[in-house]
């Protein structure tokens, strides 16, 4: 059977080592030593002032959205062309979710339809860095300044990616990683915000821990802290990275050599100015012979097991349906996107003889 993703592991000994320390120190959780080194690693390698870890990435980005304190029923302008959690982490702060439409071409939210949707209630931009491509970043900075709007990225499947020079954790007023065991770099369960802002960092420190300063609480908190058995698996991945990165690479370079020009087959090819991480192999099927639900059932039948990534929107969830902004109809080209994409096999162990077994089902 050949997953859509399969979870990268350190060697087991090297695992063992590094909770070795917490076995000694029997210092389990609350900013252990495991913690402070993973969080320092993560704002030297991306050049970033702050790294805030949390227990997952929902919470992360959920908290992060409430250290803004925006006034209840004010409205963030996001693409439902993503996860579950990027709407969630809206809806659940008492914050309006309003949709915006994407790029036919890299899937990000498309920065010429967002000042139509803006009006005196909105507050913030919540864009995705859908599969890795980045969003018009500075294009967004200069809609947010304009409209005086806080701009935090969803970028759990941006984690490394560089855009221009620039790591992908240094735009907007914060950025949220996703070290979930399916994304490229993973704590099992885990996220973290990186941000410039002190004061946010701060506040995200308390938060995710009871709201607790001293004996005091600052805050009506949450507890959503990364323990410290995730936070070496996170210190010991991070070692492993750029040999991991550079698997998936040769794995989208051959999907890319035997699919790229073939009829029927849209492949979405980043911009020169992204280094990828190759955490997502997306590909558009535009119903020549078969249709994209065909194509995911006949892989079906061979044991190759691709995601239908992301279907449905957002927008057309069951939980947004008394949502005056929701509906697929109102995003046309998302709804197009979605009904049309697969994200196949991709990860670091995947071999060239399998990429190539998908790509004779997919090209016969
Ligand atoms: C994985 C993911 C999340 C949520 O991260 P968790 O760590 O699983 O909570 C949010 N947004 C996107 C786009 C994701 O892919």
């Amino acid at each position: 059977m050949i997953n859509v993703t399969r979870s990268s592991m350190p060697p087991f000994e090297e695992y063992c080592d590094e909770i070795k320390k917490i076995w000694d120190s029997r210092w389990l959780t609350n900013n252990g030593i495991e913690h402070r080194t993973l969080e320092n690693e993560l704002c030297e390698k991306f050049n970033v002032k702050n790294t805030v870890l949390f227990a997952n990435g929902h919470l992360a980005l959920e908290c992060a959205i409430a250290g803004y304190d925006f006034p209840s029923g004010s409205e963030v302008i996001t693409t439902p062309f993503t996860f579950a959690s990027t709407t969630h982490a809206i809806a659940r702060n008492g914050l309006v979710p309003v949709f915006c439409d994407i790029n036919p071409d890299d899937y990000t939210i498309d920065v010429s339809k967002i000042e139509e949707l803006i009006t005196d209630k909105t507050v913030a931009i919540v864009p995705v860095h859908v599969y890795g491509n980045m969003c018009d970043v500075y294009a967004i900075d200069k809609i947010a300044k304009k409209h005086g709007l806080r701009v935090i990225y969803d970028a759990a499947h941006a984690f490394n990616v560089t855009y221009k020079g620039v790591s992908s954790a240094c735009f907007g007023d914060a950025s949220m990683f996703s070290f979930h065991a399916t994304k490229v770099f993973h704590t099992i369960e885990g996220g973290g915000i990186c941000t410039a802002n002190d004061e946010l960092a701060k506040y995200l420190n308390h938060i995710k821990n009871f709201g607790q300063d001293g004996e005091d609480c600052i805050y009506a908190g949450t507890n959503c802290k990364m323990n410290e058995f995730a936070a070496a698996m996170g210190v010991c991945n991070l070692r492993h990275l750029d040999e991991e990165i550079a698997k998936r690479k040769l794995v989208a370079d051959r999907y890319i050599k035997r699919l790229s020009g073939a009829k029927g087959i849209k492949l979405s090819i980043p911009s020169d100015d992204t280094v990828q991480n190759y955490a997502y192999f997306p590909v558009l099927f535009d119903g020549y012979k078969l249709n994209r639900d065909e194509v995911f059932d006949l892989l079906g039948k061979h044991d190759i097991v691709p995601r239908k990534y992301f279907y449905p929107l957002t927008n057309s969830f069951t939980c947004y349906n008394n949502l005056e902004t929701a509906g697929e109809d109102k995003t046309p080209v998302a709804k197009h996107i979605a009904n049309n994409i697969l994200c196949l096999p991709i990860y670091a162990d995947l071999t060239v003889a399998e990429v190539d077994r998908i790509c004779d089902l997919i090209l016969q």
